[in-house]
């Protein structure tokens, strides 16, 4: 489908596999690796994504970092972190729309075309995922609105249950 003048393809998969310009990682604080997509990444990527991290000194819930993407088939590797759900006082919804548009926001000024992204938050960090699929598309609408490089945004789902809810809410 469409958003504005962008191809959106919401997709099952492994987000590690995907080769396009940027993938976008579901980071912590430190950036210094986890569980979930954050240590599948950092396993397949090497040694590199961690050293260049490192470099950044952590980053702010709802803020994005980026690496080069090491061993992986992109190009870049967008290190966006979002909320641990009900930690914050009503910030939840504004910092994963924020972990979305300026993981955007950094691929158009590195004049990237097409990005991926997991289901931010949804996993370790709780976001209940018919509310998360909700702010992503409203955060996509609204970036659309913006003139950028960005031609193709892939939304990679790791199981079926997300990728129906997705799916659903998208058509
Ligand atoms: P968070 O800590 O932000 O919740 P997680 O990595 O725990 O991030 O999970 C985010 C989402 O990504 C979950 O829906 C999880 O099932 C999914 N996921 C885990 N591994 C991968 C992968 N390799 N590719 C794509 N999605 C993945």
């Amino acid at each position: 489908m469409k958003i504005g003048e962008i191809d959106i393809n919401i997709k099952m998969g492994d987000i590690t596999e995907e080769k396009v310009d940027a993938i976008v990682n579901a980071a912590n604080n430190t950036l210094l690796g986890g569980g979930g997509v954050d240590g599948a990444i950092h396993k397949k990527g090497g040694a590199s994504i961690l050293e260049q991290c490192k470099k950044h000194s952590g980053c702010p819930t709802g803020e994005a970092r980026i690496t080069t993407a090491g061993n992986l088939p992109s190009k870049y590797v967008i290190h966006a972190v979002g909320p641990i759900y009900g930690r914050t006082d009503s910030m939840d919804e504004i910092l994963l729309y924020n972990a979305y548009t300026n993981s955007l926001k950094l691929a158009a000024e590195y004049n990237l075309k097409s990005i991926s992204f997991p289901s931010i938050s949804t996993g370790s960090y709780g976001y209940p995922i018919d509310a998360a699929v909700a702010i992503v598309k409203q955060a996509l609408e609204n970036f659309s609105k913006i003139k950028s490089t960005i031609m193709e945004i892939n939304l990679i789902m790791f199981s079926n249950d997300n990728f129906k809810i997705y799916e659903d809410y998208f058509e």
